[in-house]
């Protein structure tokens, strides 16, 4: 293992946290006072929450218990909610969780990336199967490789603690997680859908036209959207256009980085808003553009936005959103469009969002403005109602 700056600042942290007397065993093993119960809010019917208790569970020589500090609501969540699509009820979920080990097994020492794992370190799972570290949800769907680690889709067992959206979770020997001590709750908990927009642009840049220098547009300002206008901007992309209906989610892709905006409710036809589009880059059209939108009709749009030669990552239709009309001879054929899709992440690309979500910081982006609604555990019904309701941005459930 090479010696890097954040195992420094971890080695410092440790003995200055020694010096103040609070400091977790360096080796592995060992724990933390727990109590002897624990609580779960288990989707026990359509949207239904029940806050279980259950008594802890052993914490066996490969497993970490963790005390959760907070997990992000994801639109799965809403999916299973509403209608248990998966068919998991009674199921604990929440996988875009964070929190603190609090006890592990003799035989933990490190996290998936090599670094060292100790109480007190406050680490996140992935849901990506560890063998392979280039491995996607696509090739997981695909291989039907099984075995996949999703804390928080997984199916209810005899020791309950499976989910994030809870106050401990065990997680078991064999599963990916990672050292993220070096962040704070509000990055930690953004992790997950960071790592979606780690892997567009990773996706992207395999076309080749994604420079510095480029001009690229983002059409779509949810959290995708704003997230995605984050990374560019933290790579050292200066201009950016954002495009949305919202005005106030427009202002929001400038504080994320967006050098200009265009509102679509303002320009009536395609042809009036690519004028917009190519009026905000001072009279040129993109060289890349991100469709991060699940609408048809901002599929058909985009191609417009987009130069001779340009290029194109399509990854707003985490669902089936419908069909799309394009005219494959203007729009990709005699234009010579680049197009990539994207989805999910690889593990690698959760490894590199960390070091975005610090550089985000260090650039001052406001990302965590992106958590626009906190609530107790108690309260999770609640927060997923407003979920649903799709107020805000991101949703998340915090634990005192
Ligand atoms: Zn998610």
């Amino acid at each position: 293992m090479e010696i890097n700056s954040s195992n420094i600042e971890e080695i410092v942290r440790q003995v200055l946290d020694g010096m103040k007397g609070t400091a977790a065993p360096a080796a592995s093993g060992g724990s933390r006072n727990v109590p002897s119960t624990a609580h779960v809010a288990m989707l026990t019917a359509l949207e239904k929450f029940e806050i279980k208790e259950y008594p802890m569970p052993t914490v066996g020589d490969d497993d970490i218990l963790v005390k959760v500090e907070g997990c992000g609501v994801c639109g799965t969540d809403a999916h299973e909610f509403k209608r248990d699509p998966f068919g998991l009820i009674p199921v604990a979920l929440g996988h875009e969780g964070t929190g603190e080990i609090v006890k592990m097994g003799k035989n933990v020492k490190k996290d998936s990336a090599g670094k060292p794992l100790a109480i007190g370190d406050k680490v996140v799972t992935c849901m990506i199967f560890k063998d392979n570290p280039d491995i996607t949800m696509f090739d997981l769907n695909k291989q039907n490789v099984g075995g996949a680690d999703v804390y928080g889709l997984l199916p209810d067992d005899d020791v309950h603690l499976n989910g994030w959206f809870s106050d401990y979770i065990l997680v078991r020997g064999g599963s990916t997680v990672f050292n993220v001590s070096d962040l704070d709750l509000d990055s930690r908990i953004l992790i997950e859908p960071c790592a979606v927009l780690i892997h567009a642009v990773e996706r992207a840049k395999t076309t080749g036209i994604l420079r510095f220098n480029s001009r690229v547009v983002v059409q779509g300002c949810g959290p995708i959207g704003l997230i995605c206008i984050a990374i560019l901007r933290t790579m050292g992309i200066e201009n950016i256009v954002a495009v949305d209906g919202e005005a106030k989610r427009l202002e929001f892709a400038r504080q994320m980085g967006a050098t200009q905006v265009v509102n679509f409710k303002d320009h009536k036809g395609i042809e009036a808003l690519t004028g917009a589009v190519e009026n905000a880059f001072g009279g040129y059209l993109a060289d890349f553009a991100f469709q991060c939108t699940g609408s048809p009709v901002a599929h058909s749009n985009i191609y417009k936005f987009i130069r001779n030669g340009g290029g194109l990552c399509e990854l707003g239709f985490f669902i089936n959103g419908g069909d799309a009309t394009i005219n494959p001879h203007f729009d990709i054929c005699s234009k010579e469009i680049t197009t990539v899709g994207s989805w999910v992440y690889t593990l690698r690309d959760y490894a590199t969002t960390f070091d975005f979500l610090k550089r985000a910081k260090g650039i001052g982006l406001p990302l965590e403005k992106l958590i626009t609604h906190k609530f107790p555990l108690e309260q999770i019904n609640e927060a997923l109602q407003v979920n649903l309701k799709m107020e805000g941005l991101k949703i998340a459930i915090v634990n005192k």
